[in-house]
């Protein structure tokens, strides 16, 4: 231990976890924080400091930081922030923790800032509204929510952080009716680079109102959302209609038929939602899986109509979970909370992971087999040689979310009949880390060649399903990166974020 101690002495590198040394400034920053705040401050080769470190969905996203700063109130986050700036400190933050992309939410020789302490909900029923700070997973939001009758235009999944999906954008159950999540946002507290907290509305200040809708907060922390409130249409029990549904690789032709035909419709009923994921497990694309939602309730046992050619198609699908040893999500009324249970599932929590998406505008059946068809050559080794699992999804994203109307930076205004297509693989091995990114590019780059070949491709990439090698902000177009390189001079004129906090997708270098 002399010769490491002597290099931290001499200002060079400190231990650190996990074979990351931290430098000597990171280490000195570590330690005036954490005599300051030292409940608040998480430091290596202690318990809560790995649990913390190691609490992301994806383990390829773990990096080990010098320390964890974890406020319990915006004061304290401001004063944090204000001594990660001064020490010119590079640091990383972290909601939810659900990027798969390493050093979005992670960092290694830098401190993360955690706002997972940060968990308030504030209902405002007087203003329809709900304060939702940014460290909360929508899970513990619907469990709140939905007995009062009442939900949010937020994640799909319960695991996944407010913070990281609400500046991505955020599709939800209700998006054909609603929009995005980040469209129902009608206040932000923020914390800027100057450390000063403001509260952000479309009166108090537009431009930086918009600029939140789709960015991923490049240039500041935001520390609460505040959502429009949903009234559940059963207002009694706080109940929707859905659940998922698995079938065998022998229904995946009518499954694509269907969704191609849901989305061409619009969909026809903009109270449901849609996923459809194809998988494949051990060189073999045997698995269909439906997730069906409709956000009001049918007849007593039935099925909502705009599925029931799904159901159809996939004929025995909850039975065939069973046999597939995934646990059932049987189809019916039930909480919010209870749908988005089972869209995180344990078995995939801790591996590795990434994603990759592309947008295609009204697909047909032919293309969403040919994507099937790309997925099978393009993954089968690492599927059947490297125990890598693989699922494509098509997410329809109805008509509300381009409805022309510029509440958001995503750049998508009066298009058509939009469908989100995106790969996610799950491997266990670190070392073919590189070979699963390399897969994974070079099937999207043939879904893109294939839409562009058809006239369908949309320039438009999902932040939240996006790996970190996409130009998300430059899908947006020219304008709004324009619009948003002005508000970010404006709002970090230092250019505090550019200099420290290296994940996320670049406004500008
Ligand atoms: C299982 C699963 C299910 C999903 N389901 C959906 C879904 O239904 N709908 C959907 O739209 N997306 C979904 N996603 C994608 C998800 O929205 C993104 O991964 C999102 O970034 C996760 O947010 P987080 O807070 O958990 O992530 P984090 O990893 O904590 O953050 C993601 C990014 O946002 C930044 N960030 C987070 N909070 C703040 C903040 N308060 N201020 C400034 N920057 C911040 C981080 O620095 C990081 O760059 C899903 C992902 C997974 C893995």
């Amino acid at each position: 231990m002399v010769l490491p101690g002597l290099l931290c002495g001499l200002g060079l590198l400190c231990p650190g976890q996990g074979g990351g040394g931290v430098s000597a400034s990171v280490a000195a920053t570590c330690k005036t924080l954490g005599t300051l705040y030292p409940a608040e401050v998480l430091l290596p080769n202690t318990k809560s400091y790995e649990t913390e470190t190691t609490a992301h969905w994806a383990s390829n996203a773990i990096l080990p930081p010098g320390c964890i700063l974890t406020p319990s109130t915006p004061k304290i986050a401001s004063t944090m922030l204000h001594h990660l700036t001064t020490t010119s400190t590079p640091f990383s933050i972290r909601s939810g923790g659900h990027s798969n992309n390493p050093s979005f939410s992670s960092i290694q020789n830098g401190i993360l800032l955690s706002l997972s302490s940060l968990r308030r909900i504030t209902l405002s029923p007087e203003t329809n509204t709900v304060l939702l700070d940014s460290g909360l997973r929508w899970g513990e939001v619907y469990s709140h929510l939905s007995p009062l009758g009442f939900t949010v235009a937020g994640g799909r999944a319960e695991s996944v952080g407010v913070g990281g999906l609400s500046l991505g954008g955020g599709i939800s159950f209700y998006a054909y009716t609603v929009g995005f999540g980040c469209d129902n946002i009608v206040g932000y507290l923020v914390l800027l680079p100057s450390s000063e907290i403001k509260e952000v509305t479309a009166t108090s200040d537009p431009e930086l109102f918009r600029a939140l809708k789709g960015s991923g907060g490049r240039f500041l922390v935001v520390l609460a959302f505040r959502y429009r409130l949903i009234q559940i249409d059963d207002q009694a029990e706080g109940k929707v209609w859905g659940g998922m549904t698995y079938s065998t690789g022998l229904s995946i032709p009518g499954v694509l038929r269907e969704t191609a035909r849901f989305n061409a419709a619009g969909p026809v009923d903009e109270d449901s939602h849609l996923i459809s994921t194809v998988g494949m497990v051990a060189g073999v694309v045997d698995i269909a899986l439906t997730i069906t939602v409709h956000t009001k309730l049918p007849g007593k046992g039935e099925t909502p109509e705009v599925f029931k050619p799904f159901r159809k198609a996939q004929g025995l699908g909850t039975t065939t979970s069973a046999l597939l040893g995934i646990p059932a999500k049987k189809l019916g009324p039930a909480r919010i909370e209870e749908i988005s249970d089972g869209q995180s599932p344990d078995f995939v929590y801790g591996k590795r992971q990434i994603m990759k998406q592309l947008t295609v505008s009204n697909p047909d059946e032919e293309y969403l087999s040919e994507c099937v068809k790309v997925m099978k050559k393009e993954f089968f080794g690492l599927s059947a040689g490297k125990g890598a699992m693989v699922t494509l999804s098509f997410i329809p994203l109805g008509k509300v979310i381009s409805k022309g109307r510029k509440q958001n930076v995503m750049g998508i205004e009066n298009r058509d009949r939009l469908m989100s297509v995106h790969f996610n693989v799950i491997w266990d091995k670190e070392r073919i880390d590189e070979e699963v990114y390399e897969a994974v590019d070079k099937a999207i780059g043939r879904l893109v060649e294939e839409a562009k070949g058809r006239g369908i491709w949309e320039r438009w990439v999902y932040m939240n399903y996006a790996m970190f090698d996409q130009d998300v902000i430059a899908s947006y177009g020219e304008e709004e990166r324009g619009f948003l390189r002005g508000v970010e001079r404006r709002v970090d004129p230092d250019g505090v974020w550019k200099r420290l906090v290296k994940g996320g997708f670049k406004i500008s270098e």
